[in-house]
């Protein structure tokens, strides 16, 4: 890669433009978007992708309808266009989804309400997606799950995502524009001189490699990485959020989401979730405790069920629940006094003095906010290097190259490729991997050719694919990462692919 003439900047001979700390959304985004500008880009993840908070998110590409209420109306028209862009790139991942916003008095009255709506439908460019209607609820099959007191209410639209699958897939899409992707590698001391040094543990393993700009993408673990890797002398100013979703067996038929408000004002969804399940949440809470054991309290949990409770005729009980996960967001500290008031928006720290290398520091940020975000990134350090221009808008991350409506005569085509496929199996497959999905079936003739079957419709054939070419290593990589299969397998089944893993893992090494 070229270098911009800088004399404050970095001997010629470090082996990598950038590195990066941290393989969630933001560090694998930037990671694509750099490689694909001919960057010599490194990225380190201390677990597998995806294991912090881009696999515990709500799921939504969103504006944030509720972000209008604090104002903030560049993250929301920013965040409304990225709707459709990241829509457009990964149509595979991403579905629209009509919500439904069922009208009461309260703090948030029905005037209220639509006129947030007016400005969510025009702010952010929409071209694709429908614009809010009203609804009367007491004749509209959506208002059939709710309570009777809920007679009125709107509908709006926004996405929803499968968000560790995004981060796996913009990781993919770097490594094939020559990023180099290491997985369950630990950055434990950052050297500053002139180049940055970095001490790497991996499966035990300690190496070191070298980096002209390193970039601090480690969410939640931002504060950490500053004061125990960097060793930075300020401390990063940063606020932990945390928020928890919980998922219950289907509460209603339809395919649209509630947006439910909760007695103290929160916002909280309940939204259809792998065809048989729905997805609850999310909580908001400032978080100091240890990232590594998130879990929902029972009090988070009870909150949930409750909120629900007020709208659906179908009680919600914590027993319901089958699985649940938290959260945290790392948000740049503004110093409001709610968890849920400070600001949502991302803030890029350039940390650069004359002879030291630059550092570049992540706060914040939004899974729909993403591929903006890495642009944002790259132009903060566009002085040290020639790159390549920003090139991401319309390209589309792998096996996203169809029409944005285009998944179901995808489905249609796989099943008429592979007639052994049950149509949820291919419905399955596409979702995952869109066009590639050749990748994994090749030419197989029938479910046999796949090889054994773990549990649900997960064959040997798809775990060697995630195996070789997405960095999974464990049965959670797969069941819960790659895939949510986890809801459908028993410990006897994640057993047995565990075991699977492990030999397949022993005979590459
Ligand atoms: P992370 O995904 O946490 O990635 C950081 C990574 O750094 C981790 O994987 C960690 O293991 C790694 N790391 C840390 N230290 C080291 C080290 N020393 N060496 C190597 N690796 C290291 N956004 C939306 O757009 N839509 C939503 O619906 C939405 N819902 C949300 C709901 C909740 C409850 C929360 C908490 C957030 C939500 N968000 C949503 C926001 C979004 O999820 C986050 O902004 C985004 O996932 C942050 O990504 P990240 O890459 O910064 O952090």
């Amino acid at each position: 890669m070229l270098r911009r003439d800088d004399d404050s900047t970095g001997d010629q001979m470090a082996e990598f433009d950038l590195a990066i700390i941290g393989g969630g959304i933001n560090g694998t985004g930037i990671a694509r978007d750099a490689a694909g500008r001919g960057l010599k880009v490194l990225l380190v993840e201390q677990n597998d992708l995806a294991s912090g908070t881009s696999s515990a998110s709500t799921k939504l590409i969103h504006g944030g309808l509720r972000y209008l209420e604090h104002g903030a109306l560049r993250l929301v028209r920013e965040a409304l266009t990225e709707r459709e862009i990241l829509l457009r790139m990964a149509p595979h991942l991403i579905r629209p989804m009509r919500f439904v916003l069922p009208a009461q008095g309260g703090s948030r009255p029905a005037w209220m309400l639509r006129i947030g709506l007016f400005l969510y439908d025009h702010l952010g460019g929409r071209k694709l997606l429908p614009r809010t209607t009203t609804l009367d609820l007491t004749h509209h099959p959506v208002g059939a799950p709710l309570r009777r007191r809920y007679t009125g209410g709107f509908e709006y639209s926004d996405c929803v995502v499968d968000d560790s699958r995004l981060v796996v897939l913009n990781a993919v899409d770097a490594a094939e524009r020559g990023a180099l992707i290491r997985t369950r590698t630990r950055c434990i001391r950052a050297e500053r001189t002139d180049e940055w040094r970095l001490a790497l543990v991996s499966h035990g393993r300690r190496e070191a490699r070298t980096a002209r700009v390193l970039i601090n993408a480690a969410g939640p673990w931002i504060g950490t990485v500053a004061e125990t890797v960097i060793r930075t002398p300020e401390r990063a100013p940063v606020r932990l959020a945390k928020g928890s979703h919980v998922v219950v067996k289907k509460l209603f038929a339809h395919d649209r989401g509630y947006v439910f408000q909760g007695p103290d004002g929160r916002v909280v969804f309940a939204l259809p979730y792998h065809r048989d399940f729905t997805l609850i949440g999310t909580t908001d809470l400032d978080f100091e405790g240890d990232l590594a054991n998130l879990v929902p309290t029972a009090d988070e949990i009870t909150y949930l069920c409750n909120t629900v409770d007020l709208y659906l005729r179908e009680v919600v009980l914590p027993v319901d629940v089958v699985w649940a996960f938290a959260g945290v967001r790392s948000l740049h500290d503004d110093g409001s006094k709610k968890a849920g008031d400070v600001t949502r928006d991302y803030v890029i720290a350039l940390d650069h003095k004359f002879h030291t290398a630059p550092l570049l520091s992540i706060y914040g940020g939004k899974i729909t906010t993403y591929r903006r975000l890495a642009e944002a990134a790259l132009a903060r350090i566009d002085d040290f290097f020639v790159a390549g221009p920003a090139w991401t808008a319309g390209a589309p991350l792998p096996g996203g190259d169809f029409a944005h409506d285009g998944l179901d005569d995808q489905v249609a085509r796989a099943t008429e490729r592979w007639p052994f496929l049950g149509a949820e199996h291919a419905r399955r497959l596409v979702g995952a991997y869109g066009t590639r999905i050749g990748h994994v079936l090749g030419d197989a003739r029938a479910l046999d050719d796949l090889g054994t079957r773990f549990g649900a419709d997960l064959t040997a054939a798809e775990v060697r694919y995630l195996m070789r070419h997405e960095w999974a290593e464990t049965a959670d990589d797969v069941l819960w990462r790659r895939s949510k299969l986890g809801l459908a397998f028993t410990p006897g089944e994640r057993e047995a692919l565990a075991q699977f893993m492990s030999g397949e893992g022993a005979r590459a090494a």
